[in-house]
């Protein structure tokens, strides 16, 4: 058995697929253009669109680059990685989160990629993000989502630069299937990064699994059981349609039904408060042994993050940028707002943060790609770059 892969789409098409840009400096720093974008646009300073949503958690990708080769994500080979001119520079990155924070009504920021270790400045830019305040005092809230290869050595600096929570992406317990899924035989390392980020006092750890029929779609109690062991949360991610081969098909989807049979074999699971959710991608529920009391005390809560059969567009509140500096409002956005040219330009904060504004007023209403029955990708546009080019 191996991971499911389609034949290999043509290098170059998705792999480096760029997206239609809007580029200043003639179209997005011309007031016509603007204007003409954020035509019923409420004159408030936040990220707001036109489908009544606001974005306060900003998703930045530090890197394209990674050093494991998730199938689900990109091919063994890798893919053509944007050249280091292109990406923005750690002060452009905290700039531009600065911007969003002081103007923009940001209060959350995940730094994610590729894999956002391999970005030598990622204490540096943590610790300038953990001393930003909005404009109400509040401080805000810096996490990273990470493959934690070699967390073990940095994750007592990210801690003293003011880093809580953190994400590490984690399929499974078992070593060889480590290495088939990933194609690289690293299990160990990110054993080792977790343990690290809990002794550096870094918390919540959520632990991502991707699961894949005949992989390790057997392994959803198994990995709960672990997560609730060592006090960290499981978040079990349905596979999107965003990997670089275009490989995504309906057949190798482990749903978040199956996912949730499989876990209550095992466990009873209690749904948690709808209205605890607000705009998180996981819905969540509290884990019990099977037949406890139900007014005993869970041993943890797991969450899972439907985006394909249980989309939860309407109250996303989430704004992207990506690591050459263009904003997405949506993950499945297939047009990109280049804040970098503007930034290289010249151009000042006032002016960066209403072309951000336009960039989010025209959010699509949802991403589409549950919509179709049965479940296929006719009717949803592709994104137009691949998941770790934009940024997971
Ligand atoms: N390299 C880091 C990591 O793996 O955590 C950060 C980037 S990665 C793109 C972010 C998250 O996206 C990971 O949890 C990964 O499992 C998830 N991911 C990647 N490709 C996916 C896909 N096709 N469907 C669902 N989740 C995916
Ligand atoms: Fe790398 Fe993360 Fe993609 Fe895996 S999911 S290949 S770790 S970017």
């Amino acid at each position: 058995m191996s991971v499911p892969q389609a034949p290999t789409a043509p290098r170059g098409a998705v792999a480096l697929g760029m997206p239609p840009v809007r580029r200043p400096p003639r179209d997005a720093r011309d007031p016509l253009a603007v204007a003409a974008a954020t035509a019923g646009r409420p004159a408030v300073p936040g990220l707001v669109d036109s489908s009544g949503r606001t974005a306060v958690d900003l998703r930045v990708s530090l890197t394209d680059r990674c050093n494991l080769r998730c199938g689900y994500c990109m091919p063994p080979e890798g893919l053509d990685w944007m050249p280091d001119e292109e990406r923005l520079t750690d002060d452009e990155v905290v700039r531009l989160v600065r911007l969003g924070v002081e103007r923009l009504g940001v209060r959350e920021v995940r730094y994610t990629g590729g894999e956002p270790l391999l970005r030598r400045g990622l204490e540096q830019v943590v610790a300038a993000t953990t001393a930003l305040r909005t404009p109400d005092g509040a401080p805000v809230e810096a996490s990273l989502t990470t493959n934690a290869l070699g967390l073990d050595r940095r994750a007592a600096g990210l801690a003293a630069a003011g880093l809580r929570r953190i994400n590490v992406s984690l399929d499974t317990l078992r070593p060889e299937r480590f290495a088939r899924i990933t194609h690289r035989d690293r299990h160990a390392d990110v054993l080792a990064g977790v343990a690290a980020a809990a002794a550096a006092g870094i918390g919540p750890i959520k632990i991502n699994a991707v699961l894949l029929p005949g992989v390790n779609d057997d392994e959803a109690p198994e990995l709960l059981a672990w997560a609730l062991e060592h006090g960290y949360e499981l978040r079990v991610i349905e596979q999107m349609p965003i990997d670089a081969q275009g490989a995504w098909a309906r057949e190798g989807l482990v749903t978040a039904d199956d996912v949730l049979a499989r876990l209550r074999a095992v466990h009873d699971l209690e749904a948690e408060d709808p209205a605890a959710r607000g705009g998180a991608p996981a819905q969540t529920w509290w884990v019990r042994a099977r037949g406890a009391d139900p007014t005993s005390p869970p041993l943890g809560r797991v969450g899972v993050i439907a985006s394909v059969t249980r989309q939860f567009c309407g109250a996303c509140d989430r704004t992207r940028l990506t690591a050459d500096g263009q904003v997405r409002s949506c993950l499945f956005s297939t047009s990109e707002t280049d804040l970098r040219g503007l930034l290289r330009s010249g151009a000042g904060d006032d002016e960066v943060a209403d072309v951000w504004r336009a960039a989010m007023w025209g959010k699509a209403p949802a991403h589409g790609i549950g919509e179709a029955e049965p479940l296929t990708t006719s009717g949803f546009a592709r994104p137009s770059r691949p998941m770790s080019a934009i940024g997971g």
